[in-house]
């Protein structure tokens, strides 16, 4: 399949073409066209095809797509099967790739007031290019969708619920370059993606760090704009909301003036009156006292972010640099990096100032003994845009074949599998647990026996035992309890107990103190012979449909975990299938891949 993306901002227009292989994802892709007009001006803008660089007439937005037309004709492109378009906002609405129409243009435009400084200008571009090529599909695909996986204490903000109602949360951004950098990562370390707690540095002229847990993002820097988080050129980041009553009162500042200055004269820009960290690193290595502080808060707000993404995911495994800055500035990732020994992160500073970036390079720059991978890499949001816009034409067709569509339901309640300590704790040395019920996956069953889970803030009796005995003891309850419990207890999949919170269990023959709390994440049994005819793979992300229920509901990010002799079927907790209304046996529909079908 052959697709054109346009990556279009108010002052420049970036292009791409590739050429994919269904279903193989970035790393089967080819790029087979590259072009950027840069800023544009009265007198012209930059081009910049392929790689070489010239002056261009172009003015505008809409002058310069009208000549990426010819450009690509010219080029000998005209067999296109789509056409993509990077769009920053999709507030919470649009999950992934959308197939542009009026009416999604339409609810695209609803959501200007979240983003006006970008959707209007992402939208200019695909109003042109629909009059330019009507007969070709055009897909919007969203900064924001990859981030709509953050739990609600990610996103939520401290403010009046009536706020809350028109909007106001946090959504991150840049988000195809955040999951191509984890995927390219993965791919470099030969591991599989869903075994990594990854931050991913997004140093660009708009900057942002993005924590990705076991390959969905968990939280990211930049909020309900692009404005919030990270030192960016122009922008501020993070700061205190109290400066609008501050500028108001004390300097006659409009809101409008303010916001404007927060985006546009603000970031390096503001601290050193250069917005280009080439500028500033040359000038603070001259002696100018600003751009070297400006440098120092730039690094110190990254780092922070760093710390504060590795205790949101109780670890980090790598760290990803990317953007402008990322990709070039040897000494920004140092800075970064420094000081961050007891996170395990340590830079080998001959192979951080070695990085050679060609053919997709990610290398690795962290020393040898360091317990924290850090990788430098290109981004590629064209060409992500490109495979997640191509998954969903895919999606769209329908499976290839004929599939299992429907899979059984079950509702976990809270229970513990416990070990052979464990069993010596609380019920005597060398009890046997009294099997009692089978269960559906063979060779596990529900014991007689029960033990109450004691928390800071309180008790739950008669939880059940499901055995057969493990290495260690698993707790699995749902958010509910959790509040119960007083515990707050992370959402994982089975076996995944690093860093879990401890409980303690009570039984008749006393107490057992451990980790391996948990809320379990939301998956699906499958046996081999089910998930070829599905076509799926282990490790894949789906989207369920239930709709046999009080209150339909679709699952989205579901892992599938195949095992030859599995009895297919999904696991939800009492939480999820409370909000779904299930009411006795009901079955899920499979609707879609998700987004983050492993690479192979
Ligand atoms: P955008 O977010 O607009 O795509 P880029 O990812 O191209 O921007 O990043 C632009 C930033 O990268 C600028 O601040 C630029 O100064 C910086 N940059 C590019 N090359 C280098 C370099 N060799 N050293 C330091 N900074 C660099």
């Amino acid at each position: 399949m052959r697709v054109v993306v346009f990556n279009a901002g108010s002052s420049s227009l970036k292009i791409g073409a590739f050429d994919l292989v269904e279903g193989r994802g970035p790393a089967a892709a080819r790029q087979i066209y590259k072009a950027s007009f840069d800023r544009f001006t009265a007198q012209g803008c930059d081009l910049n095809i392929n790689g070489e660089s010239a002056r261009a007439p172009h003015t505008d937005l809409s002058s310069a797509i009208h000549a990426a037309a010819a450009l690509l004709q010219d080029a000998g492109l005209s067999q296109i099967d789509a056409i993509g378009h990077r769009i920053a906002h999709g507030g919470a609405e649009f999950t992934g790739p959308a197939l542009l129409d009026d009416a999604s243009i339409a609810r695209i435009e609803g959501l200007t007031p979240l983003a006006p400084l970008h959707n209007p200008a992402n939208l200019e571009a695909v109003l042109v290019a629909r009059t330019l090529w009507p007969e070709l599909p055009h897909w919007a695909v969203f900064d924001t969708s990859f981030h709509l996986t953050n739990p609600a204490r990610a996103t939520t903000y401290a403010v009046p619920e009536s706020w809350r109602a028109l909007g106001l949360r946090r959504y991150g951004f840049h988000g195809s370059s955040h999951k191509y950098v984890a995927l390219r990562a993965a791919e470099a370390l030969g591991l599989p993606l869903r075994d990594l707690r990854l931050i991913s540095l997004h140093l660009g002229n708009g900057a942002s760090a993005c924590a990705i847990a076991r390959g969905a993002s968990m939280d990211s820097s930049m909020g309900m704009t692009p404005l919030e988080g990270l030192v960016m050129g122009t922008r501020s980041g993070d700061v205190d909301p109290g400066l609008f009553g501050f500028l108001s009162r004390g300097a006659g500042m409009e809101v409008a003036e303010i916001e404007s200055a927060l985006h546009a004269e603000s970031g390096l820009l503001g601290l050193t009156g250069s917005s280009d960290m080439r500028d500033v690193e040359a000038r603070a290595a001259e002696g100018d006292a600003a751009a070297q502080l400006a440098i120092n808060i730039y690094a110190y707000r990254a780092r922070k972010y760093i710390g504060a993404y590795a205790a949101a995911m109780g670890g980090l495994d790598a760290l990803v640099f990317t953007g402008g800055i990322g990709e070039n500035s040897a000494s920004m990732r140092r800075r970064i990096c420094d000081g961050l020994d007891f996170l395990g992160i340590r830079l080998d500073h001959d192979r951080n100032l070695a990085v050679e970036l060609t053919d997709r390079a990610a290398p690795q720059i962290q020393s040898y003994e360091a317990r924290v991978n850090v990788l430098v890499t290109e981004t590629a949001e064209q060409l992500m845009i490109a495979c997640d816009m191509a998954e969903s034409i895919a999606q769209q067709r329908g499976p290839k074949t004929a599939q299992p569509r429907k899979l059984p339901i079950a509702v976990s309640a809270r229970h513990v599998h416990l070990c052979r300590a464990s069993v010596d704790a609380l019920f005597g040395p060398g009890y046997e647990l009294t099997p009692d019920k089978p269960l559906r996956q063979r060779g596990h069953w529900a014991a007689r026996e029960r033990v109450t889970l004691h928390g800071p803030k309180g008790e739950i009796a008669h939880v059940a035992i499901l055995g057969p005995l493990r290495p260690r003891a698993q707790i699995e309850i749902s958010r509910t309890d959790g509040f119960a419990l007083g515990i707050d207890a992370p959402t994982r999949q089975s076996g995944d107990l690093a860093d879990t919170p401890q409980i303690r269990l009570i039984g008749p023959a006393g107490h057992y103190d451990t980790d391996g709390l948990i809320v379990a994440a939301r998956h699906i049994h499958m046996n081999t012979a089910d998930a070829e005819a599905a076509g799926l793979r282990d490790g894949a992300r789906i989207s369920v449909n239930l709709t046999e229920t009080g209150r339909g509901l679709t699952f989205s990010d579901v892992l599938v975990r195949v095992t030859d002799n599995a009895f297919t079927e999904m696991h939800i907790d009492t939480d999820e299938g409370n909000a779904a209304g299930i009411v006795g046996a009901v079955s899920g529909e499979i609707v879609a891949a998700g987004q983050m079908l492993l690479a192979d």
